[in-house]
């Protein structure tokens, strides 16, 4: 598995606040896709895209459901269609039959297409480590792969980077003279990549889809590599997670008009590529192999959770991630792991436990905006609290990171509210309080915590002069009131 970084989400997205040319680039999140987003929606009109929602969502509703019937159909299709079918409990059993795979067929160059299970996996550095030359073909994912990052979004992998960055990047890592024109880079890494992808023995894909019924792998890109990767080298390798399965082509059309519209704004993707099988005797290309290896990897516990198995609906669009206020400040690295943003903090305590990503149920405002946008109406707010909850709750001291002071404080704003008497006396000795520090209605800052870090970057308004109740009583007693 790629490093986990997930136990500091505050000091990392503190980090990221400071940093000038990621605010830079965070721009785009909110400016540039959901806008593109909204303009989409408009376009079909939102009652439209509310059916569209909903079939989607009962779509997912039914297949995780029965997942296993669904995985059972896919297996013996694809079987049918001359494929290989490989379930993978685990990161290590999924790099392992694909480096079992390399091994045995002689593989020296592999191209990839963008598949965020294999960097859940780590797997390009298994393949590394086996003297294999590993090249990824999406723009962004060459990027950060030359960088030596982790994706910073579900859908832009490189996102986090400015064009004068990725100019730098080349120029350093390529050799190529510094030019921060777009379509120079574009033109650069095509010709280095072009060459790979007629050199590579074997072709490693993600899918955003496998549809049971036709025991088919189904990628959309906008760039191509997802093509060349599956059909130029003799062998293909599909790898995904056990979620990505839906029944039947009839479904597909639904997250088809969904996936692109909420990830980019666009109607369709440049590109929508099938792969059914490896190459049939009338076909003039297409690999000899074909190999799907399906990901646990910590999937069936979501599946067993009634709590958090609505998260194995997402079909990674990443709106949440551009809607999101936390996201849009801190960016994709601050959470430590492979899954950024709102979903991302639900699959990644999922994934590599809750006491390594404590942090992210909490790296959420809970404004619901995640929820609002996302094409399958996935509760990502619920999810949060109940993790939220299982961290406050759980009686391990290692994974209950709730401060003393926070529980006591808790207890006693119970009590307070419980007893009227007690509420009232509060409310007055906060009034005395907050007197040498209150200016205008407004606190601009309380020297101890934990209210010194509100106060860091915004202000506290101050008990008004008059509480509701008090004035509710003034009310009652007034002349007007008893008049009546
Ligand atoms: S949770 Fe919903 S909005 Fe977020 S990436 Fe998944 S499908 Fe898209």
């Amino acid at each position: 598995m790629p490093q986990i970084k997930t136990q500091d989400f505050f000091n990392a997205s503190a980090l990221s606040i400071k940093d000038p040319e990621l605010r830079q680039a965070l721009q785009r999140v909110g400016t540039g896709f959901d806008n593109a987003r909204r303009e989409a929606i408009d376009e079909v009109s939102a009652e439209v895209w509310e059916q569209w929602r909903e079939a989607a969502r009962q779509i997912k509703e039914h297949t995780i459901d029965h997942l296993d019937y669904y995985l059972e159909l896919l297996h013996d299709n694809v079987t049918k269609n001359g494929g290989q079918v490989h379930f993978a409990r685990d990161a290590e059993q999924a790099n392992a039959i694909v480096a079992d795979l390399v091994k045995s067929k002689g593989v020296k160059i592999i191209t990839k297409g963008k598949s965020m299970v294999s960097e859940e996996l780590s797997l390009n550095h298994v393949l590394e480590g086996l003297g294999t030359e590993v090249y990824e073909t999406d723009l962004g994912e060459y990027i950060i792969q030359l960088a030596d990052e982790t994706p910073s979004h579900l859908v832009a992998p490189a996102l986090h980077k400015t064009k004068a960055q990725v100019a730098q990047l080349f120029t350093d890592k390529l050799g190529v003279p510094y030019t921060d024109d777009i379509e120079e880079m574009a033109r650069v890494a095509r010709e280095v990549l072009r060459g790979k992808f007629l050199a590579a023995d074997m072709g490693i894909s993600g899918a955003n889809f496998l549809v049971a019924e036709t025991g088919s792998l189904v990628i959309i890109t906008n760039e191509g590599n997802g093509r060349l990767c599956t059909s130029a080298p003799r062998i293909h390798v599909g790898i995904t997670g056990m979620e990505k399965v839906i029944p039947s082509l009839h479904d597909l059309a639904v997250f088809l008009r969904l996936l692109p519209r909420s990830a980019t704004g666009q109607r369709l993707t440049s590109y929508m590529s099938m792969v059914s099988g490896p190459r049939r005797e009338a076909d003039e290309d297409g690999p000899e192999e074909f190999h799907l290896v399906i990901v646990d990897n910590g999937r069936s516990k979501m599946l067993a959770d009634p709590k958090l198995r609505e998260s194995l609906y997402c079909i990674r669009c990443g709106a949440c991630l551009n809607i999101c206020p936390v996201y849009q400040k801190v960016g994709g690295h601050a959470y430590g792991w492979v899954y950024p943003g709102p979903i991302g903090a639900i699959v990644t305590p999922s994934l590599v436990g809750l006491k390594q990503a404590k942090d992210l149920p909490f790296a959420s405002s809970l404004c619901g905006a995640c929820r609002e946008v996302c094409p399958v109406k996935i509760n990502i707010p619920r999810m949060l609290l109940h993790l939220r909850q299982e961290l406050t709750e759980n009686s391990d001291p290692a994974v209950n990171s709730t401060p003393a002071w926070e529980s006591i404080l808790a207890r006693c704003y119970t009590a307070i509210m419980n007893h009227p008497t007690l509420l009232s006396m509060g409310i007055k000795l906060l009034k005395l309080l907050q007197m040498p520090l209150a200016q205008n209605g407004r606190i601009r800052r309380v020297p101890f915590a934990p209210l010194s870090r509100w106060t860091r970057s915004r202000d506290l308004p101050a008990l008004p002069k008059h509480s509701f109740r008090e004035i509710w009583r003034q009310e009652l007693s007034s002349p007007n009131q008893s008049d009546q």
